[in-house]
């Protein structure tokens, strides 16, 4: 009686030390051998063994002791496998022996938790296949059938070695299963789920490599795709990276907020989503600059034409909660291998196209050109320049005569500047001047501008005039009617012979603050004209309320003079209204005898362009100019 209680004892103390042996000697050893070591089948069977023998060892040892003391061992060795058993329900692994006819010896309780498996399928003696067809009907077998499950077991038992598998059950979650082989040609095994650790994981991979607004790939993705794109390239295939600036994004993230700001960035990246093929990739670098990489194309007109495409989807309004939102994007193109075989490079020649873009015309679409790269030296050039260029005197001015109609006299010389740049030759106003204004510089520039065209002015026969350039910074740094009172003491020229042009975006920028200072400087008796007029909003209102001497009508609308039957209305309807607000018009950009003809015919009393004079550093306001004149 004793006897059997003790071999029962004995043969459960040898189990539950078996598998803490089995789930402890990768520790062990690692203390041992070194962290990192990982148990040889030899060395696990080794310690298996080991632990037979000193159980066996004992259980015969315990047989030739006298009662009471074996009685009183018997008690010890029962706490002991409890103990044992405690710790193995205590396990966060799941563990569990089977014998060599695939019968279970012993499982823990979190084996039974992880399959959701019965009690009743958790004694000892139940076979492996009944547990495995359990486990398939409910959800907790890897997707393969109870056959091929029960197959892959017997051939892990009959090599007779270790393994280390990971397996996602029906309902989607993941264990990981290794597996011991035992002497008697049995298995003891250890399971764990870790589902939850994968999904963290799996989250915090995504996070590296996704933008957390859009859920849109970020730029360490697109990355690595360039750097699939350009070390597989295959000949005769190419890639395009177009890079998307979205154009007046700022200002609705500005005026309607950011919780706003963020929906329509969503919003564009999903339109993006659904433009591309699914082997594209669509990036959000960032703010709101996107990228689409367009992969395996045979030409570039499939660039081109999905930039058109793309061009067309975003400038389509948004509806927002309610809100009519409109935008626009400008595209930079790169083809690889063609423009770049490196990632940084295909990026770098991007941004470049993009940046050419913008600084042009927005709403556009650019391939790359090394003549761009050009370019941005020379836009590098003039930043870091400017701030000198004053003090170094490389400012000049041209003059360009506005002449009368009637007479063909030159009524007015415009003063256009240029930089004269030591390196660069002579750079135009359009690239400078926008420099010079968001670097503060045009303040200074615009007072020498001013010195200057006034100065030479005052050498010219009166009533010969002089127009000069405002920018908005100038107009809105408050200094300005003291600069041009001072401007017009210090060179003796009478106010009435200096005009002063602003154009329509800075009468928008704060109606109150310009409408003081234009009138002030109209107290001075100068002249203000409104330039380009019909590029801007063309709001008539501040023409009743501003106090406008002249209007000079754009060239855009000249240059199609003759052609096209909207822009002779528009300029003859301008001309019309000019003449009843008791204004003078100046036609900017007449190039040729018929413009000038039409010109005439429409009423125009004043006209300016290539066709009567460019301009030029020394201005001769003494030299008749050809003009037509109307035969009426
Ligand atoms: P804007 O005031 O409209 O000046 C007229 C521009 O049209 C000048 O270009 C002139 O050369 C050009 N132009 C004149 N006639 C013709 C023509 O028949 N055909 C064509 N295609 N173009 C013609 P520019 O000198 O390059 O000046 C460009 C712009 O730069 C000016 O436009 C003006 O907005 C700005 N700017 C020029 N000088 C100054 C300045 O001193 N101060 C400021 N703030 N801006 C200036
Ligand atoms: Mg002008
Ligand atoms: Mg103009």
């Amino acid at each position: 009686m004793a006897g059997s209680a003790l071999s029962a004892i004995a043969a459960r103390t040898t189990l539950a030390a078996i598998a803490l042996a089995l789930l402890a000697s990768p520790g062990l050893y690692a203390l041992v051998r070194g962290a990192g070591h990982r148990t040889s089948a030899a060395e696990g069977m080794l310690l298996v063994a080991v632990i037979l023998g000193l159980a066996l060892l004992i259980w015969g040892e315990l047989r030739l002791v006298p009662s009471r003391a074996l009685n009183h061992f018997i008690a010890a060795a029962h706490d002991q496998a409890t103990r044992f058993e405690t710790a193995l329900d205590n396990l966060t692994q799941g563990v569990c022996f089977f014998d060599g006819a695939q019968r279970l010896l012993m499982a823990n309780r979190r084996y039974a938790e992880i399959y959701d498996l019965p009690a009743d399928l958790v004694v000892p003696g139940t076979t492996l296949g009944a547990i495995i067809t359990y486990r398939h009907q409910h959800g907790t077998s890897p997707g393969m059938a109870p056959g091929a499950y029960l197959a892959w077991r017997r051939r892990l038992s009959l090599t007779n070695q270790p393994s280390d598998t990971e397996v996602t059950t029906a309902a989607g979650r993941i264990i990981t299963i290794h597996h011991r082989p035992t002497l008697d040609g049995g298995w003891v095994s250890t399971h764990e789920d870790v589902t939850e650790r994968r999904r963290a994981q799996a989250r915090i991979a995504h996070l590296a490599c996704h933008d957390m607004l859009t859920g849109l790939p970020n730029g360490a993705q697109l990355r690595q795709h360039l750097n699939e794109v350009t070390t597989n390239a295959v000949a005769g295939r190419m890639s395009a990276l177009l890079i998307l600036d979205l154009d007046r994004f700022k200002s609705v993230n500005d005026s309607l907020g950011h919780l706003v700001g963020d929906a329509l960035l969503r919003a564009v990246a999903d339109r993006l989503r659904a433009a591309v093929r699914e082997q594209d990739l669509v990036a959000r670098l960032g703010g709101d600059e996107f990228a689409i990489l367009q992969t395996d194309i045979d030409d570039e007109a499939k660039a081109t034409a999905l930039a058109r495409r793309i061009i067309d989807i975003i400038a389509a309004p948004f509806d927002l909660a309610g809100q009519q939102l409109s935008i626009g994007t400008s595209i930079g193109i790169v083809l690889c291998p063609r423009h770049g075989t490196r990632p940084e490079e295909v990026l770098s020649n991007a941004g470049m196209a993009l940046y050419d873009v913008k600084t042009q015309d927005r709403g556009r679409f650019q391939l790359f050109c090394p003549a761009m790269e050009e370019r941005l030296h020379l836009r590098r050039s003039i930043e870091a320049d400017l701030a000198t260029a004053l003090v170094a005197r490389q400012f000049v001015l041209f003059f360009q005569p506005v002449v009368s109609a009637a007479t063909g006299n030159v009524i007015t010389f415009e003063a256009l500047v240029r930089w004269q740049h030591p390196e660069h030759g002579l750079i135009p106003p359009d690239m400078f001047i926008p420099v010079a204004e968001a670097t503060g510089v045009i303040v200074p520039l615009g007072e020498w501008i001013l010195y200057a065209a006034c100065a030479e002015a005052a050498r010219w026969p009166s009533p010969i005039r002089v127009a000069v350039n405002l920018s908005a910074v100038q107009v809105a740094n408050g200094q300005l009617v003291e600069v041009v009172s001072g401007a017009l003491r210090a060179t003796g020229l009478a106010p009435h012979r200096l005009e002063l042009e602003i154009t329509e975006t800075m009468v928008l920028a704060d109606t109150e603050a310009v409408h003081l200072t234009l009138a002030a400087l109209r107290e001075l008796g100068v002249h203000i004209s409104l330039d380009d007029f019909g590029t801007g909003y063309s709001s008539l209102s501040y023409l009743r309320k501003l106090p406008f001497d002249r209007i000079k009508i754009d060239r855009s609308f000249i240059r199609d003079l003759g052609e096209e039957r909207e822009s002779t209305a528009i300029v003859g309807a301008i001309v019309g209204l000019a003449r009843t607000l008791g204004l003078t018009v100046t036609a900017e950009g007449v190039e040729t005898e018929d413009q000038s003809r039409i010109l005439t015919e429409l009423g125009c009393t004043d006209m300016q362009g290539y066709h009567f004079g460019r301009p030029e550093p020394n201005p001769q306001p003494a030299r008749p100019r050809q003009i037509f004149v109307s035969a009426a």
